[in-house]
């Protein structure tokens, strides 16, 4: 029935069309009320229709939109998890560093004290060599550590 009507109504634009040249109210005077009611009708019905489209339109807007904002929190959420992801990865990556910091500047300690030890050592071994027996360096005779006089020359060493 609706299709039927408006088919009519596409014959009626095709009237309207082809008497477009001549005024609205002259084409309405001259075929009288025959023209009026169908004229009437199809105002509605193109109205009804745009109507229809419209909703139609809306329709789709919002599955489209609601697609999209479906679509837009999926790639948050994938955009969430990535990030997550790296935060954890630059965590670990961070402790592990720590880790290989620390390592480093054990084993940094480790090489200190034991350069301290041989220095310590070392210092010890040239106080044993200071306890050592000395010579005067003018006439060669032995002399005391804490002297600072050869006994037997009597020059200053
Ligand atoms: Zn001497």
């Amino acid at each position: 029935m609706a299709k039927n009507s408006n088919l009519n109504y596409y014959k009626d634009e095709k009237k309207i069309d082809s008497s477009k040249d001549h005024s609205n109210s002259k084409c309405d005077e001259s075929k009288g009320s025959f023209e009026e009611i169908p004229l009437k009708d199809y105002l509605k019905a193109k109205g009804k229709k745009l109507k229809i489209q419209v909703k139609e339109k809306s329709k789709t807007i919002k599955k489209k939109s609601k697609k999209l904002s479906k679509q837009i929190k999926e790639q948050a959420k994938t955009t969430a998890k990535r990030i997550k992801e790296l935060s954890i990865e630059t965590k670990q990556i961070i402790q592990k560093k720590h880790k290989e910091w620390k390592e480093k500047e054990r084993m940094h300690k480790q090489s200190q004290m034991e350069n301290e030890k041989t220095s310590v050592s070392n210092i010890e071994k040239s106080k044993t060599s200071r306890d050592s027996p000395r010579f005067c360096p003018y006439c060669g005779h032995e002399v005391t550590q804490g002297g600072k006089f050869c006994p037997n020359c009597g020059n200053s060493y």
